[in-house]
């Protein structure tokens, strides 16, 4: 079943597009069984428990952090994430550098962008997210790469708002990429949003239950 699900998504995804798997919640069996069907990128929101899927799963899989993330949990997962997702703050982008320089490594960092009506949903508006781009102090972090931008939609059926939100980001993507080439990723779409996302131009999609099945 996990094996039909991603085989179905990935062929039918565009090649520029990649596929996060997101497993948070599911027991290593099923990340398994999407591994053995060639799936080596996966999402977990947890820190915890991403440290103990990375403690027991093959090492060749890239762990990507997409959920909200707190300062002192950043230490448990410097040592092997391979792509924070929810950057939302120049507090946490720091935090992260002080850890990934720790281990001697760089870390891969998105920024979270508020795009939602929801409040609820995290993220830095536009002018937060320039603040930090042309700041000094985020030049002399030498242990991130700010490789892209990250958003989550509106959890709505309004298709219309969905794609707004998408085509949102899209534009302040398309703003800051000429004066930060280094900034190609974009990370939007879920499994009920992601083929609009893609239509938006997403690069990077993070899909859960339509792999895995529906979550408790
Ligand atoms: C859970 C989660 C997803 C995946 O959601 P599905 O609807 O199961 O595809 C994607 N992104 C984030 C940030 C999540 O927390």
């Amino acid at each position: 079943m996990i094996k039909d699900n991603l085989l179905e998504i990935k062929n039918a995804l565009p090649e520029h597009v990649t596929l996060v798997a997101v497993s948070k919640t599911k027991p290593d069996k099923d990340l398994m069984e999407a591994y053995a069907a060639g799936q080596r990128i996966f999402g977990e929101n947890k820190v915890q428990e991403m440290v103990g899927k990375w403690e027991r799963l093959p090492k060749d899989i890239k762990w990507h952090m997409i959920g909200h993330l707190q300062r002192n949990k950043v230490k448990y997962m410097a040592e092997f994430v391979d792509l924070v997702h929810g950057v939302d703050s120049f507090r946490l982008l720091k935090e992260i550098n002080k850890r990934a320089e720790q281990n001697n490594r760089s870390i891969n960092c998105l920024l979270q962008i508020h795009i939602a009506e929801e409040d609820t949903k995290f993220g830095l508006d536009k002018e937060e997210l320039n603040l930090i781009l042309k700041s000094d102090e985020y030049h002399q972090l030498k242990n991130i790469n700010v490789v892209g931008l990250m958003a989550m939609a509106t959890f709505t059926d309004n298709e219309t708002q969905v794609r707004r939100e998408f085509n949102q980001l899209k534009t302040i993507f398309d703003s800051i990429q000429p004066e930060n080439p280094q900034i190609k990723t974009l990370s939007m779409g879920m499994s009920g949003d992601y083929q609009i996302a893609i239509e938006e131009g997403s690069t990077m999609v993070r899909i859960g239950s339509s792999i895995f099945g529906k979550r408790n």
